[in-house]
């Protein structure tokens, strides 16, 4: 006797096999037929057609602080999602230490999402054992993310970290890993991650090696400067040894549509190298982000919260922001890197 026989479903098997009629029979939590069943189940589902597969894996997503509020993660498993990779772009709650804390939150709720509770956590590990406690419905797997490493040890210092700096996120870095971190994101469009060489994330991405680690990159410019920032990451995972993925790849702003085809030739140039370079894209036609990142980086420098209320307009010179300010850095940013 089966526990679960699942009848009349039209089958995907995710092999890349065509779709065929058929059931699936469970027992003990595990498929043990597929085809025609003929056993008999203490329940019985009529899929009246309907298709049968396995879950999805969302391979990018921002759910790390909404899990802890939704653990059942109704929108997900109602979409057919099962497993969640989530710590992208180089946004994650975790490292999480006091003395920078109040500037990481600002850094990731614009994109993760408010918490009006305090964070328990202070490691990567850490935070995966609180999300555990809350028994989320589906798998998650979770990178390290660049933002926060660098927030821990250096705040939102824009300048190159020291040798002592890089062994700090160093540490943290292999510390996440071992914990079971599937790698390490980074974000290089956002503060503080646009302060970071690609000299200095080779450098850090030398510990994936060890754990099999992937790099996961929210490259620098989705916009005029979509090919040095594919050349960038390809050339971080070429110096360190990691295979690479390169997130929702796009060309942003109308003057740079079509400019994709020449970002998948660099890809397929770096695997006809020998390297494992790979890329994902929106099902859809639109992005999102945050305002910030039509702003120079030097502008966010010392946090989110210090660009406002003085609103910089250069280097040295501090006045009130108004909207002309904000358009004045935007469009005479030199990298101009979301502007359509
Ligand atoms: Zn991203």
């Amino acid at each position: 006797m089966l526990d679960l026989v699942i009848q009349n479903g039209r089958i995907i098997d995710g092999t890349g096999n065509p779709w065929f009629f058929g059931d699936i029979g469970v027992k003990d939590g595990t498929i043990v037929e597929v085809g025609r069943v003929q056993q008999k189940g203490r329940q019985r589902i009529d899929a009246c057609g309907q298709v049968i597969a396995p879950g999805f894996i969302d391979g990018h997503c921002h759910s790390d602080l909404m899990i802890l509020d939704h653990p059942h993660s109704e929108i997900k498993l109602q979409q057919g999602v099962t497993t969640e990779v989530i710590g992208n772009c180089g946004l994650a709650p975790a490292p999480f230490f006091r003395e920078h804390g109040e500037l990481l939150r600002s850094y990731v709720e614009p994109v993760l999402g408010k918490t009006d509770w305090d964070w328990p956590w202070e490691t990567v590990g850490q935070y995966m054992d609180y999300v555990k406690q809350h028994h989320p419905s589906d798998n998650l797997a979770t990178y390290v993310a660049h933002g926060a490493l660098r927030i821990a040890v250096m705040g939102f210092a824009d300048r190159p970290a020291s040798p002592k700096e890089i062994e700090g996120m160093k540490k943290l870095l292999e510390e996440g890993l071992k914990d079971g971190a599937i790698g390490l994101s980074i974000g290089l469009l956002y503060a503080p991650g646009s302060y970071t060489s690609k000299e200095e994330l080779a450098e850090l991405c030398t510990v994936l090696t060890k754990y099999n680690g992937l790099l996961s990159t929210h490259i620098r410019g989705e916009g005029n400067n979509l090919l040095p920032s594919v050349r960038e990451v390809i050339w971080i995972a070429e110096k360190s040894g990691v295979p690479l993925h390169i997130s929702h790849l796009k060309a942003a702003g109308r003057r740079n549509w079509g400019q994709v085809m020449d970002a998948m030739n660099l890809i397929d140039d770096a695997r006809a190298r020998g390297f494992d370079v790979t890329c994902d894209v929106y099902p859809y036609d639109a992005g999102s982000t945050m305002l910030t990142t039509l702003l120079p980086p030097w502008v966010l420098e010392g946090g989110i919260k210090e660009v406002i209320p003085f609103g910089k307009v250069s280097e040295k010179a501090w006045i009130p922001p108004t909207l002309t300010h904000v358009r004045t850095v935007s469009v005479t940013n030199p990298t101009n890197r979301m502007m359509p």
